[in-house]
């Protein structure tokens, strides 16, 4: 086991202080698969815009009797597959080309891991570390009341991303289920999925996205021959995904290297236990200080040596800037948009491979369909039956994707691109468009 290292100084993650626009990343990521596989034109025009951009302003109560306004987004990219379907964030620099783009990649995900649901995402733009678990209840709750009818269980369906969880869906559910006539309740269950296991969510659901990715990364360690036993990692962003991701790399026998996360980042060669690391961010609110690893800078972090790369914070991480410090064989995407389209064109001159978010980090939406399903069937599934399911799913995903690279003959972003839009228009072409 690595030894001790005391902690003495904080060593902070930088964060940008200008964002770069997130949708414009989304734009040219469509327009290069759209170019190479002469979409057509008409559809071009229908997908390269959002069905509803929704925001809401609304007034909550802080615990000192304050009245403070927060500011929401909603928006719902495409519903030609099925239902709108995405998370909700709580970011203090969420905003609406932000929430735009998450929504946009979940209708290519849904599409490319052949689920019946359309793309939508959520978010409130304010810091949720800076509010009590009473105020941040009372945010949710008016958040989903100003929402209203534009969320539905067979219209448009939240679930938790970034700072949001099953507890904050359990608020959403039944501020959602007082707004609807009581004769009503017991069947709207599904009108949100990541819920508590025992109050209508899914078993498997909260490792879900973790657990995608750890199939996508053993279907490509066989094409490699790549053993994971003997591979070394680093994580970007330890919560639900990149603790999950982790906890599931360390079952193979891989070695966890470096973590980084919004309190610091942290190293040691020899190894970090992911399930220790869990329990001391559930205790410590981050990774910063973890007694068996020393605090390192975002350059060291993202300067270390490794055979894979899981990013799993927020988008623009790796970048013109940072691409280039990465010594790593293969990057599995877990967060969306963690890749700039600057990074993308340097890893792709540099050989590394990547397993792009739109496939990668596909298993939370996979399991949400689940969760929905079993909500609407009035039934609840054994986790074998949910991870047998999911990996069916994603290996399936994966063999399309890994196809459409060979197809193409072009890089594993763009082909999944190509297996979402060639499924939206086969749809279009048969339902035309009214009138
Ligand atoms: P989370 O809130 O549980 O964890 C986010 C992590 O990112 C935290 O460890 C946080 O400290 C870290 N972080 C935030 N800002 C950072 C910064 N500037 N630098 C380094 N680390 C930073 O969120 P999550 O649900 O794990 O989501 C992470 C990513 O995965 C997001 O991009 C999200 O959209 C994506 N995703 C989540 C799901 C899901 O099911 N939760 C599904 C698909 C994709």
């Amino acid at each position: 086991m690595p030894t001790a290292i005391p902690v003495t100084t904080k060593i902070r993650t930088r964060t940008p202080t200008r964002k770069a626009s997130v949708y414009d990343n989304v734009v040219r990521q469509f327009n290069r698969a759209a170019d190479l596989m002469d979409l057509d034109e008409n559809i071009r025009k229908i997908l390269a815009t959002p069905v509803n951009e929704i925001t809401v302003h609304f007034p909550v109560k802080m615990d000192d009797g304050r009245i403070e306004m927060f500011t929401g987004f909603r928006v719902q990219h495409n519903n030609t597959l099925g239902p709108f379907k995405g998370g909700i964030r709580f970011h203090q620099n969420a905003d609406l080309d932000e929430v735009k783009a998450l929504a946009t990649w979940m209708t290519w995900k849904s599409a490319i891991v052949d689920i019946p649901f359309g793309g939508a995402k959520g978010g409130i733009r304010f810091d949720p570390s800076k509010h009590s678990q009473a105020e941040l209840e009372r945010i949710t709750r008016r958040f989903t009341w100003a929402l209203g009818q534009n969320i539905g269980p067979e219209y448009d369906i939240p679930a938790p991303d970034v700072n949001t969880n099953a507890q904050i869906m359990a608020w959403m559910l039944d501020t959602y289920l007082t707004s609807i006539p009581p004769q009503d309740r017991g069947r709207c269950m599904h009108v949100v999925t990541g819920k508590p296991v025992g109050l209508g969510g899914s078993l498997g659901r909260e490792k879900a996205t973790g657990q995608g990715l750890m199939f996508c990364v053993e279907e490509w360690a066989k094409d490699r021959s790549f053993d994971l036993a003997k591979a070394s990692y680093t994580v970007q962003g330890f919560g639900n995904v990149g603790s999950w991701a982790a906890r599931l790399m360390d079952q193979h026998g891989s070695r966890l290297v470096a973590a980084e996360d919004v309190t610091g980042a942290i190293s040691n060669p020899a190894g970090i236990d992911a399930e220790e690391l869990t329990k001391y961010v559930k205790d410590n609110r981050g990774v910063y200080g973890f007694p068996k690893a020393v605090p390192v800078d975002h350059e060291a972090f993202f300067s270390t040596e490794a055979d894979i790369f899981i990013p799993a914070a927020l988008e623009n991480q790796i970048t013109g800037q940072t691409a280039s410090m990465l010594r790593v064989k293969m990057v599995a995407e877990g967060a969306n948009g963690p890749t700039d389209p600057f990074g993308d064109i340097l890893l792709r001159k540099s050989g590394v491979d990547v397993l792009p978010d739109i496939l990668a980090n596909s298993g939370g939406v996979v399991v949400s369909y689940f969760e929905w399903l079993q909500n609407k069937r009035s039934e609840y599934w054994d986790l074998d039956e949910v991870d047998g399911k999911l990996h069916r799913k994603i290996v399936a995903a994966y063999q399309r994707v890994r196809n459409a690279a060979k197809e193409y003959d072009t890089d594993w972003r763009t082909a999944a691109y190509t297996v979402a839009l060639a499924r939206l228009q086969k749809v279009y072409e048969a339902r035309g468009v009214f009138p």
